[in-house]
């Protein structure tokens, strides 16, 4: 029988809906994936056959192409990770866009920095101080729609994720850029099961051709240590603005250390404080975990 491909958008279970390009499919995956420990997720590239006891669903038999993933919330082949802040009402402490810039940057995949309610707060400190970083930037309001475009642009061709804590407004963005038609009404968790009001499971939306973005809240609370292999000596590259390198000290951590180049140029603000204290809170951290694995 022939193997046709798809992208996981949500697993259910044991259930998987695949878009393939042409229609929706819902696949169970064969035993011996499951008896692999490979468990398809959200994003993925995968093989199916049409299922020939069962009109219109389908047997997952494989994974192709699987460049990153995260668990928990659970996706796979993230090109970028848009975190969503604002400087009005839920205020966003820099500190978690930093730390999760770190988690992405090690993982290699993109971030960018999208500050929504600029009509309510125009958060130009926070503006500012990430111009001088190598993040994107941009300032958005899903309430006048101020910054869509190009927010659309950054998005296009990508799969991305939006995350952000709990009332900075993804919801909102979600549904100002993704034509309602495109979202899929059939609700595959309760058709299989498990009530419609369990936890909320990933779910990929898509913009066009190949443009995918998926609302999963919790990664704004990812743990460094748990999700990330970064140590305290790396950690400094996770910072791609830092002028590390150019320390006297080859092995410094840019904390006290004398002749430190990364501070020099936060005292002449070329780097952003803010950026610096995330760095020197995540550095701490890094270090007391390390020395309590000895
Ligand atoms: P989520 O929890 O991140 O999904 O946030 P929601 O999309 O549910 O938004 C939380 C609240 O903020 C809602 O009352 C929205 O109407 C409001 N909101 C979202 N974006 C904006 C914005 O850009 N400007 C203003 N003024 N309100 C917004
Ligand atoms: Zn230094």
């Amino acid at each position: 029988m022939m193997e046709s491909r798809g992208l996981v958008i949500r697993a259910v279970s044991s259930f998987y809906e695949l878009d393939t390009g042409d229609g929706r499919i819902i696949c169970r995956a064969r035993g011996r994936l499951r008896l692999d420990g490979v468990e398809p997720l959200p994003g993925d590239t995968v093989s199916f056959i049409e299922d020939p006891y069962h009109d219109g669903n389908g047997i997952l038999t494989g994974i192709i192409e699987r460049k990153n993933f995260f668990l928990r919330p659970n996706i796979a082949n993230v090109d970028q990770i848009v975190f969503v802040a604002t400087a009005a009402r839920p205020v966003t402490e820099p500190y978690l866009i930093d730390r999760l810039s770190v988690i992405t940057a090690e993982k290699g995949c993109g971030f960018l920095l999208c500050i929504n309610k600029a009509d309510l707060h125009s958060a130009d400190a926070l503006f500012q101080s990430y111009l001088k970083t190598e993040i994107p930037v941009i300032r958005t309001s899903a309430e006048t729609g101020e910054g869509m475009d190009e927010l659309l642009d950054a998005l296009s061709g990508k799969l991305s994720v939006l995350t952000g804590n709990s009332g900075v407004g993804k919801t909102s963005m979600l549904n100002r850029i993704i034509p309602s038609a495109n979202r899929q009404t059939n609700d595959l968790s309760s058709k299989y099961g498990r009530g419609r009001h369990t936890t909320r499971t990933t779910e990929l939306f898509r913009l066009n051709q190949d443009t995918w973005v998926a609302d999963t809240p919790g990664f704004a609370a990812l743990d460094l240590q748990t999700v990330s292999t970064v140590t305290s000596e790396s950690l400094a590259s996770c910072f791609a603005e830092f002028p590390v390198g150019q320390c006297r000290f080859p092995d410094c951590r840019h904390d006290r250390e004398p002749g430190c180049a990364v501070r020099d140029c936060v005292a002449n603000k070329t780097v952003s404080t803010s950026r610096y204290e995330s760095y020197i809170r995540l550095l701490h951290e890094l270090q007391i975990a390390e020395r309590s694995n000895k």
